[in-house]
């Protein structure tokens, strides 16, 4: 299984939660806690980096149908994933870790829910796209919803 990262730690390494007493439980404030905190710390440009760690994430999951991608989102409580719309693609996700009960910021925050999305979809269409949040809690909705474009090869783009 591919390294994830420089600490030569995989995604299957990940799984292996050795915690008798907690398991994988863990409030999700606290992956909100280190979401806000690296884009505090680093500064707002931060934001697309997560997006493309989390498209990242999204390509090694090994998702290769829209119903693993849901499967991953409710087995990692990400959020409970729907497509909503076939052209362009939409995807709404419910209960989203990252924003809901956030109040209405005037922007969208799931950059790396995002990526995720991203990531997957790449295995899955087997074509490069680019993800966007335009529904949010973060913007006073009640659910997050992402369209998804296709990345002209850019020999198009000439
Ligand atoms: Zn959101």
């Amino acid at each position: 299984m591919k390294r994830s990262n420089n600490l030569n730690i995989s995604f299957e390494d990940m799984y292996n939660v050795n915690r008798p007493t907690l398991g994988r439980q863990a409030d999700i404030v606290i992956t909100r806690i280190l979401k806000y905190a690296l884009i505090d710390y680093l500064g707002f440009n931060s934001a697309s980096k997560i997006y493309f760690a989390g498209r990242y994430v999204g390509e090694n999951c090994n998702v290769k149908t829209m119903d693993e991608m849901k499967e991953l989102f409710m087995e990692l409580g990400i959020g409970i994933l729907d497509v909503v719309d076939e052209d362009p693609l939409k995807i709404r996700v419910t209960e989203c870790i990252g924003c809901s009960g956030l109040p209405n910021v005037g922007q969208s925050v799931c950059f790396f829910e995002a990526g995720i999305i991203a990531g997957c979809l790449n295995n899955i269409l087997n074509e490069d796209v680019k993800v966007t949040e335009t529904k949010c809690h973060a913007m006073g909705d009640d659910y997050c919803e992402f369209e998804v474009h296709d990345i002209q090869p850019s020999s198009d783009l000439n």
